[in-house]
């Protein structure tokens, strides 16, 4: 075993983990960049793009969400997207530089009949040589085999926070429901993206029962997004207090020290953050954000604001693992999205 690959643990204590939060904040990201450099260029950043792919009337009741259907936020329901809009707008992803093309539907799970739309759109994006990533809420092992089937790179599905702070924020499904996602997801032999949010009221030990939730799996999630709560007027947790900044930060460090090899994903939240916050972020282990795209419902900064702070911090977008399509490809996609249109492909969620 390398000095490196004895960083990548499965067993780490609370003890631990609260140590590590409670380090000095220039020893603890001093720590962070260490480990971070071991297993990443610590100058690039993976770009990931991320569409709504249905928009709403969710019949959960996460008390963060705009796109519960049990609050009044007055966000606009939409039906399932069209398989050919969802295909033209991961070209556009990819024309501004995207490796990954994330679809987000905010179902409790998908229908049956959901099944060949979703699968269609996998195909699509894959199609045209970007990674693959989807969030569509619970699903059974044979869904995730079906998807795992059409070529999805990714899964994303969060475990939210600690298991003990877990029942102040959501009870239409349980922690329990979420960890049986993740391990139907990884043993379809799809990657899965697992992280969560803070700033919800929980304390530093509910973010430490977070991460340890997540790197004592048996295997890493790849992809680990750390959200800053985006309080968002209708929800019950509008009216929560800040976090402090440095908080967040400390949050993406450990989550660096626990999870070497995974990427730290900077999501929801970022609209809020500034530039300083954004480098800060960085040098603690941040190494994937989203841009271009609204990060599902909530405003994200625009994509040449994230270009021009990778440029004038000497950043790199990641390249991506997946090999580029070749024009001939190009044709082919063409034609599926014309065939999808003549094919009238789509579907109304709404009266699911
Ligand atoms: S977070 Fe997901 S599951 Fe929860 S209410 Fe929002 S869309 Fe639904």
């Amino acid at each position: 075993m390398t000095a490196a690959n004895s960083l990548v643990r499965h067993d780490w204590t609370p003890q631990e983990v609260q140590s590590l939060f409670e380090l000095p904040f220039n020893d603890l990201l001093f720590k962070a960049q260490s480990v971070h450099r071991q297993y990443f260029n610590p100058n690039e950043v993976q770009v990931s793009t991320l569409l709504s792919i249905k928009t709403g009337a969710c019949p959960e009741d996460c008390k963060y969400c705009p796109q519960s259907n049990r609050y009044d936020t007055g966000l606009e329901k939409e039906k399932l997207m069209e398989v050919e809009k969802v295909l033209q707008e991961a070209a556009e992803a990819k024309a501004t530089g995207a490796t990954r093309f994330c679809m987000g539907a905010a179902w409790r799970s998908p229908k049956a009949k959901d099944m060949p739309y979703v699968t269609a759109m996998v195909k699509g994006v894959k199609e045209m040589g970007l990674e693959s990533c989807m969030t569509l809420g619970m699903l059974t092992a044979d869904q995730a085999a079906e998807l795992s089937e059409a070529g999805l790179d990714y899964y994303n599905h969060n475990l939210d926070t600690s298991p003990e702070f877990y029942g102040e924020v959501i009870t239409t499904r349980t922690y329990s429901d979420r960890l049986t996602t993740i391990s139907n997801v990884r043993d379809a032999g799809i990657k899965v993206c697992s992280g969560g949010i803070v700033g919800m009221g929980e304390t530093v030990k509910d973010r430490a029962g977070l991460l340890i939730q997540l790197s004592n799996m048996p295997q890493h999630p790849e992809s680990v997004p750390i959200n800053m709560l985006v309080r968002v007027e209708g929800t019950p947790l509008a009216q929560e207090t800040d976090l402090d900044n440095f908080d967040f930060i400390r949050t993406i460090a450990v989550a660096r020290i626990l999870m070497p090899e995974s990427h730290v994903r900077l999501s929801a939240g970022r609209e809020e953050m500034n530039e300083e916050m954004h480098a800060l972020a960085y040098f603690a282990g941040a190494n994937s954000i989203f841009y271009g795209e609204k990060l599902l419902t909530t405003a994200n900064p625009e994509a040449n604001k994230d270009l021009q702070l990778f440029d004038r911090l000497g950043i790199q977008p990641e390249d991506r693992e997946v090999e580029r399509c070749d024009d001939g490809e190009e044709d082919r996609i063409r034609e599926q999205i014309q065939q999808a249109q003549n094919d009238k492909f789509f579907y109304d969620a709404a009266q699911a």
